[in-house]
């Protein structure tokens, strides 16, 4: 009876709406009743409620297991990190490998200008100025691992720019190298592949070398190997280079071969072909 009464109260007042107002105004015989099924109430209700604890209580031991399952094998990882760290690397240094070999195609002993490393260094010391009219400094850095002598580079191209057929004999320039970070212009000898980098924007397609901004870059393939069109005189091809891309640093364009079998334009792009006209290294010596 009573569960029914204070059953029909839970139905109409109790439970739904405002149930702990009314039982505050009930007895406390119904108090007791009302407790009575609330603990019921609360023990159906809370049973899932246990059971999903149970189940959280589970999974969380189930975690707690796995955590400690993947302790060990957490342990065991730095002893494996090692392994395929070093595979990687392995697999890393293998396509790199390929490159030496190209450097051996080259016939006899001929210098390497196919492996780039990047590193410019800067060729220590300096020769004066010849001159005494507006003084240009400029400054020889060498690709690391060109195969070439520094100080005799440094040496021919101070030659090339101090010579009487030269710019000096054009412009009011004297030249004077130095191994400052101030010079007014870095002259590069530079792998093709470096030289790409350095010519941006310029397209120098691994052939031809350029001058932007400060910087005459220098192919070294052509350094060592010249062109066709000049018949094995390296040095004066070398001569030419050097004028040519200082030409521009001078404010010079470029100049085409106007009369065959006459000394080509040192500001004529000769690398790229003669067109008739004559290996000719200095700015002074030109067609009549
Ligand atoms: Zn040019």
């Amino acid at each position: 009876m009573t569960t029914r009464r204070s059953g029909q109260r839970g139905h109409t007042s109790g439970r739904r709406r405002g149930g702990r107002h009314s039982r505050r105004k009930s007895y406390k015989g119904q108090w007791l009743v009302v407790t009575a099924l609330a603990v019921l109430g609360t023990v159906v209700v809370a049973h899932p409620d246990v059971a999903h604890r149970n189940s959280l209580a589970a999974q969380a031991v189930a975690g707690v297991n796995e955590v400690a399952q993947e302790e060990p094998v957490a342990s065991v990882t730095p002893r494996t990190t090692p392994v395929p760290v070093a595979t990687p690397t392995q697999k890393f240094t293998t396509p790199l490998r390929p490159a030496p070999t190209l450097t051996r195609k080259p016939k006899g002993a001929k210098p390497n200008v196919l492996v780039s490393t990047g590193k410019l260094a800067v060729v220590p010391g300096s020769d004066k100025a010849t001159g005494v009219r507006d003084k240009m400094t400029y400054r020889v850095e060498i690709e690391q691992g060109v195969s070439v002598n520094g100080a005799a580079v440094a040496a021919a191209i101070h030659k090339t720019l101090t010579d009487p057929r030269g710019w000096q004999a054009v412009h009011p320039v004297s030249f004077e190298r130095t191994d400052r970070v101030d010079a007014d212009l870095r002259i590069i000898l530079a792998t093709p592949t470096l030289t790409d980098k350095l010519c941006l924007p310029l397209d120098t397609g691994g052939e031809v070398s350029c001058r932007v901004e400060d910087r005459v870059v220098l192919n070294a393939k052509r350094w060592l190997y010249a062109i066709p069109a000049y018949n094995g005189k390296v040095d004066l091809y070398r001569s030419y280079l050097v004028n040519h891309e200082v030409g521009h640093a001078l404010g010079h364009g470029h100049s085409t071969c106007t009369t065959p079998k006459t000394p080509a334009p040192v500001m004529m792009q000769q690398t790229k072909g003669l067109a008739g006209c004559l290996p000719n290294a200095w700015p002074t010596v030109k067609a009549t």
